[in-house]
């Protein structure tokens, strides 16, 4: 997966990411809306919401919720997806929704939903980092023009993909390179660089503290800079 410079197969470095796009709205009947690339990763975010919840008694009268339906669409792999939600679709879901979670102060709007719909139109691995990543930018336009409610916000929250290649620590993994890491470990952050989530096992080759600090260290600097072109894209 490195050539004898160190170079991965696409050309980039070994702490380079791939080509970022973050574009906040774009759909009209969002409330909230953002297209995020991570490389050949095509991913568009819509978010409804603060609105009333149906089925009417999972509403929470000291809060809202949020939900979050992942679903990557039949053609977004190379060998067509079954259109039916799969587990890892319904597993994700979940672990983007804790995600999002901290980026919002949803008990300012009890007894709402926030509807998070995400949809893989191309997947190239790490899809739920990017999708985290673009979920809060639409997540902040939708509250945004709820009210006008700026102080709902908490947090940026972004996340990247890590893992070992050839023993060294690797950012931003695409599928060919997923399918080989000897570890592969998802890192979500708030701004203020605070964990949000580690995800990550060493099953086949266990990683070492050092390398565990390496990945800490070398995603930081990543979602810090997530962080800035999400800032910008609201503008
Ligand atoms: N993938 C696939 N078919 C599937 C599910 C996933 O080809 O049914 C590919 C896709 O490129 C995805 C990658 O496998 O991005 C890694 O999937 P994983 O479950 O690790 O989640 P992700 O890395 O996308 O968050």
């Amino acid at each position: 997966l490195l050539d004898e410079n160190g170079i991965r197969c696409d050309g980039r470095k070994i702490d380079e990411p791939r080509k970022i796009v973050i574009k906040a709205g774009g759909l009209k009947n969002a409330d909230g809306s953002a297209y995020i690339e991570f490389g050949d990763n095509k991913i568009l975010v819509g978010v409804f919401g603060p609105r009333d919840v149906h089925p009417k008694h999972m509403s929470n009268t000291d809060t809202g919720i949020l939900r979050v339906r992942y679903h990557m669409e039949p053609f977004s792999v190379g060998e067509r997806k079954r259109p039916a939600p799969s587990r890892r679709e319904i597993e994700i879901s979940k672990v983007i929704k804790e995600a999002l979670e901290p980026a919002v102060m949803l008990e300012k709007f009890p007894r709402t939903a926030v509807d998070v719909f995400i949809e893989v139109l191309q997947a190239d691995g790490g899809t739920r980092t990017a999708s985290i990543t673009g979920g809060c930018v639409a997540l902040f336009m939708a509250l945004k023009n709820h009210h006008d409610d700026h102080r709902a916000i908490k947090s940026h929250i972004a996340a990247v993909s890590l893992g070992i290649l050839n023993g060294q620590v690797a950012l931003d993994l695409d599928y060919k390179e997923d399918s080989s890491a000897e570890t592969d470990l998802n890192l979500v952050m708030t701004e203020g660089l605070e964990l949000i989530e580690i995800q990550g096992t060493g099953e086949e080759a266990p990683f070492t503290r050092d390398e565990l600090n390496d990945m800490l260290e070398v995603g930081s600097a990543a979602i810090a800079d997530l962080i800035e072109k999400q800032k910008a894209c609201l503008l």
